[in-house]
């Protein structure tokens, strides 16, 4: 098997929030993507997906834990040595438009990682060598070359996202975390998008870690899926074999929120999630679904379950994992 691009071991973020509270937004997270893979972030807001993303690419240093990058650990690199590796990991956020400086030309915001970095050999791009790859980047991202001369606010929100995506593409990254990159989109934008992003990968090989919240965006485009709850991962595996047959109740209950004909799991469908996420900075002891868990039992008040296969290659953290129906 492939080495793992990118690996999240046991990771840790807390917040300081005042009065000596803390808020654990990640705890104990581990992970890892494969090259050419695709893993789904899904869970409902404030669970850890940004967190974890900022950290995979070391925009924030996590409190605990560690982050491979290609083999190398990057938890604690300084900014200097890790300034080369950033190259081959790039963001692309929700907000087409706040990543964007709006008195800047198109051209100047894509160039600009182009001019900040040396290129392969160590040497200063020439205004040539930028010329010739803007023009390749806005190919690739589907924009015509006359967008170079324009502003952000010309451009649709769709249009500005592949702004992002090229500037996020210009210095060739292996990995791209995307976090939420379709939420604030029309849904007819949405799929061209996702789409878009699935043509970048075929075409350049890229690994992403892909942030949604939005169920039938997560399973068009992952191989493989991320459940989280209250900074823990609580189900991982396979894309198909998690959104069609979820082993985890919280799995279940996200799947049953998504309209109909969109994500059709087999068997019947769990009820809907009752209540709100529980505050991360008390998280409830045991299981820290068991507040909202339609099954919970006795033991799930006291006793936190560990992630584990339970049989079919997945990893699961749940006393009671539902039964496959496949
Ligand atoms: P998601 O992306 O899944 O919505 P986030 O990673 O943004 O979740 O946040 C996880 C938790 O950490 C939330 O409770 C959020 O309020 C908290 N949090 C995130 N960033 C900070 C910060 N800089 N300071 C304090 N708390 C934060
Ligand atoms: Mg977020």
């Amino acid at each position: 098997m492939t080495a793992p691009l990118i690996e999240a071991q046991s990771l840790r973020m807390e917040y300081r929030v005042g009065r000596g509270q803390v808020l654990r937004a990640l705890d104990g997270v581990s992970l890892a993507v494969r090259p050419g893979e695709v893993l789904g972030l899904v869970g409902e807001s404030g669970c850890g997906k940004s967190t974890l993303g900022r950290c995979l690419l070391r925009l924030a240093r996590p409190t605990a834990g560690r982050v491979i990058f290609d083999g190398t650990d990057i938890t604690a690199l300084p900014e200097r040595t890790l300034r080369p590796l950033r190259q081959g990991m790039q963001m692309v956020f929700q907000d087409s438009y706040a990543s964007l400086n709006p008195r800047r030309r198109i051209g100047e915001l894509i160039a600009e990682p182009l001019r900040v970095h040396r290129d392969g050999q160590g040497r200063r791009r020439t205004a040539g060598d930028i010329a010739a790859r803007l023009a390749e980047l806005l190919d690739l991202v589907g924009l015509p070359q006359a967008a170079l001369a324009r502003y952000p606010h010309e451009f649709s929100g769709g249009q500005r996202q592949r702004i992002n995506i090229a500037r996020a593409l210009a210095l060739s990254p292996r990995l791209v975390v995307a976090d939420e990159p379709v939420s604030a989109l029309d849904v007819s934008i949405q799929a061209q998008i996702v789409n878009l992003f699935m043509d970048l990968r075929d075409r350049l090989g890229l690994t992403y870690v892909f942030v949604a919240h939005d169920l039938a965006v997560v399973r068009q485009i992952s191989t493989r899926v991320a459940v989280m709850y209250l900074g823990a991962i609580v189900e991982l595996g396979d894309a198909d074999t998690v959104l069609h047959s979820p082993a985890h109740p919280y799995t279940a209950a996200l799947i049953a929120a998504v309209p109909e004909p969109v994500v059709s799991p087999d068997g019947d469908r769990a009820p809907p999630l009752r209540g709100d996420v529980p505050s991360p900075i008390a998280p409830p002891p045991g299981c820290r679904f068991h507040t909202r868990c339609p099954i919970a039992q006795d033991r799930c008040r006291t006793d936190p379950p560990v992630l584990r296969d339970p049989g079919d290659g997945r990893q699961v953290a749940c006393h009671f994992p539902l039964e496959s129906s496949a």
